[in-house]
Order: C-alpha cells, then sequence, then structure tokens
C-alpha cells in the first residue's frame, strides 16, 4: 500500500529542526556546545574576556546542579542574571508520562517541540544504571524485526533535546546534588548511558556527537566516555568519524551472519554489506582507544540462530575485539517474528563463548510497560505500516 506520505527512503525524509533557534527569540541553553553558548553569551553583550570563564559557571549549574531559573545562579552578579534570563532559557523536554514496571525499569515519554513524543528508558541494575536514549522521532530505516521502524514520521532530534532526555531521568530519580553538596557526594543512579532508544544515531550525527560531548564533559554531566555507548546499525561512513569526534563505546546491530537474511533484517546492509561493516568495525578500537566492540544479535526463531549461523559469526569476527550481546527477540503487535527458544539462545551463546568471546544473554527488561530493546515507539504516532508493507519491504 503506497500514500502520499509513505516512507521515502533512506534518509530522505528526515526533517531536520534548525539547530539554531530564530534571531530574537530566547535561545535554550541546554545542548549548545561549548563554542556555541561562548558566541552566544558574547552576542548578548557578555565581554569577551568573560564569556569563558562564564560558560563554564553556567555549565556546572545546569548539567551539574540541575539549576533552571537563572537567579539561582549565585555566584554570578545579580544584574548578569537578570541579562541572561531575558536572552535565554534553561529548557529540557516535558514528560508526558512515566510508568514504572515490576522489575523498577522505568520508561519515560517526552514531547520535544512540534508536539513529537519520543521515549526514554532508566533501567536500574546492581551496579549501574543505565539510561536508553532516542536520536530520532522513529526511525527512516525499516528493521524488519524492529517496532520503531514501523514508524513513519521521523525528525532528527536537537542536541538540546538528547542532553534533556538525560536530565529529565535526572530529575525524576532524584539525583541532583542538594545546595552545598559536591556534584559527585552520592554514588550516581544514572551513570551510563546507551544510545538505543527510537532512531539512528549516525544519521544524526551532529547532534549525537554535540549532546555526548556535554555528557562527558567534566563541566557537563561528567560521565565517562566508557559509561556511553552508541548503536548503530550499521552506517559504515560515519563509524570512524564516531571514533574521531566521540569517542565512545560502540555497538552494532550485527543481526546476521549472511548478507542474505542481513538484508532482509537491516535493510541498510543493502548498501553496506557485510564486509565493508567488519572493515570499518576492525579499526574502531584504535581509532576510538576503546576495548571491544558489542555485536547486537537478536535472536529469531528460525532465521538467524542455527549452530552454522553461531560458527560463521565467530569466523567473521575473527580479530576484532569483541563481546556479543544476544537478544532474545522482544515481541510487538504484528510482529512477523517469534523469539527463539531459550535453549536455541543457550547453545548458541555456548558456541560463541566456547570460541573465546563474551556472549551475555540480555535479559528483556520492562516488558511489562512495553520498555524492552525495539519495542520503543509512542502510542500517540498513529502513522503506522501495515504488516503488507513490513512484508513486502523485506520479501518475507
Ligand atoms: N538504531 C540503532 C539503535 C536502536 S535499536 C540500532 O539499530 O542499532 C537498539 C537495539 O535493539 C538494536 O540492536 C536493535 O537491532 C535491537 N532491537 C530492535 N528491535 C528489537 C526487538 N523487537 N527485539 C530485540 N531487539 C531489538
Ligand atoms: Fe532503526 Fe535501529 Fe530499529 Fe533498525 S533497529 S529500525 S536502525 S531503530
Amino acid at each position: 500500500m503506497s500514500t502520499p506520505e509513505a516512507k521515502a527512503p533512506i534518509t530522505q525524509d528526515v526533517m531536520t529542526v534548525p539547530r539554531k533557534l530564530p534571531e530574537g527569540g530566547p535561545v535554550n541553553i541546554v545542548g549548545l556546545t561549548r563554542d556555541a553558548l561562548r558566541d552566544a553569551l558574547i552576542a548578548a553583550g557578555t565581554p569577551e574576556k568573560q564569556a569563558k570563564m562564564r560558560v563554564g559557571q553556567i555549565w556546572q549549574w545546569v548539567y551539574q546542579k540541575g539549576v533552571r531559573d537563572f537567579d539561582a545562579m549565585t555566584n554570578l552578579a545579580k544584574t548578569y542574571r537578570a541579562e541572561l534570563a531575558e536572552k535565554f532559557v534553561i529548557s529540557v523536554p516535558e514528560v508526558v508520562s512515566r510508568q514504572v514496571s515490576a522489575d523498577g525499569t522505568r520508561k519515560y515519554l517526552v514531547r520535544i517541540a512540534g508536539g513529537h513524543e519520543v521515549e526514554v528508558v532508566y533501567i536500574p541494575e546492581e551496579d549501574r544504571g543505565t539510561l536508553c536514549i532516542s536520536s530520532q522521532v522513529g526511525c527512516t530505516l525499516t528493521c524488519s524485526f524492529c517496532h520503531t521502524g514501523t514508524q513513519k514520521l521521523v525528525r532528527n532530534l536537537t542536541a538540546g533535546e538528547i542532553v534533556g532526555q538525560i536530565m529529565v531521568a535526572r530529575d525524576d530519580l532524584g539525583e541532583w546534588p542538594e545546595p552545598g553538596e559536591g556534584s559527585d557526594a552520592r554514588p550516581r543512579l544514572l551513570s551510563n548511558i546507551v544510545l538505543m532508544g527510537m532512531g539512528e544515531p549516525l544519521y544524526n550525527f551532529e547532534n549525537v556527537r554535540d549532546a555526548m560531548r556535554i555528557a562527558m564533559d567534566g563541566e557537563g554531566i561528567s560521565l565517562s566516555r566508557r559509561r556511553i555507548t552508541l548503536s548503530t546499525s550499521g552506517v559504515v561512513p560515519e563509524i570512524a568519524r564516531t571514533a574521531e569526534e566521540i569517542g565512545c563505546l560502540l555497538a552494532v546491530s550485527f543481526h546476521a551472519t549472511t548478507d542474505e537474511i542481513r538484508d532482509r533484517l537491516v535493510p541498510i546492509n543493502k548498501r553496506w554489506p557485510i564486509a565493508e561493516l567488519l572493515e570499518s568495525l576492525r579499526a574502531y578500537p584504535k581509532l576510538s582507544n576503546s576495548e571491544r566492540i558489542t555485536f547486537e544479535y537478536v535472536m529469531l526463531k528460525g532465521v538467524n540462530d542455527s549452530d552454522d549461523d553461531a560458527r560463521r559469526l565467530v569466523r567473521l569476527i575473527a580479530g576484532i575485539p569483541a563481546k556479543i550481546n544476544l537478544i532474545p527477540f522482544n515481541e510487538w503487535p504484528g510482529a512477523p517474528y517469534e523469539r527463539s527458544d531459550w535453549e536455541r539462545i543457550e547453545r548458541f551463546a555456548d558456541i560463541v563463548y566456547k570460541a573465546g568471546y563474551a556472549s551475555p544473554i540480555r535479559t528483556p527488561r520492562g516488558e511489562d510497560i512495553m520498555a524492552a530493546c525495539g519495542q520503543l515507539k509512542s502510542a500517540t504516532e498513529r502513522a503506522r505500516k501495515s504488516r503488507a508493507e513490513i512484508a513486502a519491504e523485506t520479501g518475507l
């Protein structure tokens, strides 16, 4: 079925949001790079010599203390605070709903400019708390097992909307330090970030990069780059750039061991097939100075879960420092696949493990609130592809 608003091919239907706000209106500080904030402060009358120091001070209030009101920035002169309040705002996305799973996973639906909604998931674990953030509304790619890929409407999130997701989660977790308390006084509840929510982060490179630089900055959210993992479906030309300009850990949605199957599961494979993807991954650890690449592998019954697949997988990735994350398929209404049986997943994990790779099986979290991997899709986005459309695209 083809309607006028049907999805255009990869990348062509991304409506970008202007990175600068219209002239004259107040500028949102959240998401501005250091340089952009410095320039904006100077344009608003801050003496050039002071601007760099002011950026550091404002960042600490915003990203380390969670302050949203210039008047609370007590190390700035009162008159300067009033000037800032005239020209700037500190704005984060609005939380529309919040669901808490029986296992403690929290899912937030947040509203961004234009009335769009994206989902953000917080997953508490014993030794860490991971926030799964979104980089786009929907996704232009159409992986056949992914709920987000069925959502038509897409726009890139701004850097402010990406960092804003971290900030609203910290609001909800109540983890901003109390006045007078150092920013590292308590263990961080939100200690890790994964770019594994809605969207393909490497199709929104600049905004993701700027947001992650704020997340990693010592005067920003202050998380180590080793606590941030970007997951890509395999946008090969942007992988080296990720190493050089972000330097976080990388996960890749591998999911198949032959081009024939991967073309069907992750259609971007038609553009950048397995051999090209692996070549770019081989260079990543050295370029980014990071240890291992995570290979994500969704377990689909009878599709990609045989012993032969497991053996082919370890042959393909030979020589790449890697961990294989096996993800039992999370079902969603109308999905054209089934989850592999548990014994099958364990047998697959065992073959990979015996070949010398860590092969954890990812426990689905937050299934009762549809917060598990690949289930994200805002219920309010009505535009949805039909089963027939999915079938036509995947050839299944
Ligand atoms: N677009 C990026 C990041 C978001 S998806 C990417 O594709 O890598 C995060 C992970 O969840 C990816 O590995 C994705 O393939 C996987 N995933 C998507 N749908 C899933 C589902 N229904 N069950 C299990 N994993 C799924
Ligand atoms: Fe997009 Fe990732 Fe889902 Fe594929 S798996 S449709 S790239 S969000």
